[in-house]
């Protein structure tokens, strides 16, 4: 069922049926997949652009965004990467996980709770969800990139890195240092895709997608794989997508206002 009109509220019935499957007994692993969209309540933009963390297309060196934060010129020109990648992680740094990250991390009270994000904010960790696989990587951890260094950290920002045209270099052995973020170009992270795939060894129940246009082939194959498993399967996006189609309900609402009316009406059933 798809409800395509853009300012309909949704229908009670449809919260009804979605409640009643996450109280059936047999209901016990949830998907999550998340997207630039649902971190937009949180004042980030949806452009898709490196977990949706840019807002413009070209960028003030007459260059797409994907130029500049792509494998290529973080190699041969790493200042104007970290040019762009300093922005970004001071733009990050004064906003907060929303309604939508916080409600996802409550379902681990009922739940086997697994977040796919392709988000490079970390707002799902942040918001309290415990099983987050980031797909895109993520903007509070530095990596090497010297070939044969694994020296890695986990930080809160970038202030205590220096001001350019110094580049951040690795206290191990002087090569470059940067966030560990699939840039454009860039394979995915293996060690996500290894969790990614333990979690798909169990089905899930059910699956959102919430705030993403499902471009990606890895980010439409789990949705693919729990509708032939028949699972419940719910699409939040204020736009239709690629693959609206395929799921149970495809809905145009903002995944927070979603997100806590579900979450409340699943908490009054549990109740009575
Ligand atoms: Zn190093």
């Amino acid at each position: 069922m798809v409800l395509s009109q853009s300012k309909e509220p949704i229908a009670s019935e449809v919260f009804e049926e979605i409640v009643k499957i996450l109280h059936k007994e047999t209901t016990k692993r949830i998907l999550f997949i998340t997207g630039a969209g649902i971190s937009v309540a949180s004042g980030l933009p949806t452009y898709r652009g490196v977990g949706g963390l840019y807002n413009e297309t070209e960028t003030a060196d007459d260059l797409p965004i994907e130029e500049i934060l792509s494998a290529h010129v973080m190699k041969d020109n790493p200042a104007l990467a970290w040019k762009y990648l300093y922005e970004m992680e001071n733009f990050l740094r004064s906003k907060q996980p929303n309604a939508a990250h916080k409600t996802i991390a409550k379902f681990e009270q009922f739940f086997q709770t697994i977040v796919l994000t392709q988000n490079i904010d970390a707002f799902h960790r942040k918001a309290g969800s415990s099983a987050v696989v980031e797909i895109h990587g993520t903007m509070h951890k530095l990596v090497c990139t010297g070939a044969t260094c694994d020296w890695e950290a986990e930080v809160r920002d970038f202030t205590h890195l220096p001001a350019l045209p110094q580049l951040p270099l690795c206290s191990v052995c002087g090569k470059l240092i940067r966030p560990n973020v699939v840039l454009f170009g860039e394979a995915l992270p293996k060690q996500a895709l290894l969790v990614l795939h333990q979690h798909y060894g169990e089905p899930f129940d059910v699956v959102f997608s919430i705030g993403t246009t499902s471009y990606f082939p890895y980010i439409q194959a789990p949705v693919h794989r729990a509708k032939a498993a028949r699972a419940l399967t719910i699409e939040i996006n204020p736009i239709p997508t690629i693959i609206s189609d395929v799921f149970d309900y495809s809905l145009r609402i903002e995944a927070d206002t979603f997100l806590v009316a579900l979450w409340e009406n699943y908490l009054r059933r549990l109740k009575t």
